[in-house]
This record gives structure tokens, C-alpha cells and sequence, in this order.
């Protein structure tokens, strides 16, 4: 187990611990899977990442602790191979009770990352069903991450990337492969909404990624040892995904 994430569990409450353990255990199949170790410290991450983001919803819907673990369990699957702890400049997520439409725009989403208000908004029974069926490749709260990802790692500097720069090359050209094999109506793994660019492609990639991980690999496998390079770690492996 690694020190870190032992030093930094020891501040945190043995009770709040154990509840996010239930919550994770009761909700999230890539946590069941994982074996002791890597339970702890993906507990303890996902405590940090809820400490240090702010969750806000609608008056009328009231956002309990268990699902901010929820939400928060899926940053720490994406990230679980990387450094990464926290998001910084998206750190304000905004859950509504529904799917919503912005003004003046007749589009109704269940999620989606502002690039202008810096929020990360969230449909909580979008993001519930993301979590109840996990083998379909949908998970909106994946996805709203993985955007997140894309944009913080374009803002920070040479020397503190989120994403090794040669990998993010590398999965760029499996990736627009990908791309116009969607065009083309020839992929089988990836859904057709991924054709509508490579910050959606990843996106889409990383819900199939962890949720179809086995027929990912079988059917793309370039494109999907390029998602595990720069995630450092397969899913496939249940116990111990993380790469050493
Ligand atoms: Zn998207």
C-alpha cells in the first residue's frame, strides 16, 4: 500500500472512512473488484477528491454525502494510475434533479463542462444509471471528467502534465484512425457520438474503456493499449489494474 495515501488516511475519521467504503461497495464495480490495497487507497482518494471540489445542486434537490462519493469515485477510476488527485480549475460541479437546457438553446443535456463558468453540471439520474448498468459503456460521469482531464492537462505546463505528452501522441493517432472509422460506420466499440471529435472520442473511449474493456481490446486493440498507456492501467485487470 502506498505510504502516502496511508499517512493521509490516518486524517480522516475511521466513520467516514467505513461510509465510503459502503457507498463505493454498494455502487461502484470497478472498487468491488479491486483487491484490499488498492480499496484503501482508492477510498482515501476519493475522499480527497470530495473535500477538495464543491459540490452545489438545485434548491430543490437535496445532494447527500453518498452521492458525492459516487460522483467522486468516478474521477478516482480515470485517474487511479496517474498522480493525480484534484481537479483545479473544475472544481465546482452543479448536480440537477433532471436533465437541463441552457437559454436562448433548445438542447437538453444531462451533463456537460463549461468552459466559460468553469462548472462541471451533472444530471443526478444520469449519472445514477451510469453507475446501476456498468457494462453498457455509459457512464455520463466518466465522461464529464474525461473532458475535464483533456482541458486541465492543455492548461498546465510542460513539467506538470496529467498526461505523458509521447502517450497523449501516440493514443491522438489510434485515435483519429478511430475517428474516421466512425465516419465510415466501421467501428464496433466506440458509439457513433464519439465522431464528433477527439475531446469526444476520449470521452466515449474511456466510458467503453472501462465498462467493455475486454471486447474494447479485442476489437481495437491500438486504441485501447493507448487509453492503458496513458491511464497507466487496464482494467482488465480487476484486482491490481494499476501498471507498475
Ligand atoms: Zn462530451
Amino acid at each position: 500500500m502506498s505510504i502516502k495515501y496511508k499517512l493521509i488516511g490516518s486524517f480522516f475519521k475511521e466513520q467516514t472512512k467505513n461510509e465510503c467504503h459502503c457507498v463505493l461497495f454498494k455502487t461502484n464495480t470497478y472498487y468491488k473488484n479491486l483487491s484490499e490495497d488498492h480499496k484503501y487507497t482508492f477510498r482515501i482518494r476519493t475522499l480527497i477528491f470530495l473535500w477538495t471540489t464543491n459540490f452545489n445542486s438545485e434548491p430543490e434537490f437535496s445532494l447527500n454525502n453518498s452521492m458525492k462519493i459516487i460522483i467522486s469515485s468516478a474521477f478516482v477510476q480515470i485517474t487511479f494510475g496517474l498522480k493525480i488527485n484534484t481537479l483545479n480549475t473544475f472544481n465546482n460541479i452543479f448536480i440537477t434533479h433532471k436533465s437541463y437546457s441552457y437559454k436562448n438553446n433548445k438542447a437538453v443535456f444531462d451533463g456537460d463542462v463549461n468552459l466559460y463558468t468553469k462548472k462541471v453540471n451533472m444530471s443526478w439520474p444520469a449519472i445514477k444509471k451510469g453507475f446501476e448498468i456498468s457494462d453498457d459503456a455509459i457512464n455520463l460521469s466518466i465522461h464529464e471528467f474525461g473532458h475535464c482531464l483533456i482541458f486541465e492537462n492543455a492548461e498546465k505546463s510542460y513539467f506538470s502534465k496529467i498526461f505523458n505528452q509521447s502517450d497523449l501522441e501516440i493514443w491522438k493517432i489510434h485515435a483519429t484512425e478511430n475517428f474516421y472509422k466512425i465516419k465510415s460506420k466501421k467501428n464496433k466499440v466506440l458509439r457513433n457520438y464519439a465522431g464528433t471529435n477527439l475531446i469526444e472520442l476520449f470521452s466515449v473511449a474511456l466510458e467503453a474503456f472501462f465498462e467493455q474493456s475486454e471486447y474494447f481490446e479485442y476489437n481495437e486493440p491500438q486504441l485501447y493499449l493507448s487509453m492503458a498507456n496513458l491511464l497507466k492501467q487496464d482494467p482488465r485487470n480487476k484486482l491490481n489494474p494499476i501498471f507498475k
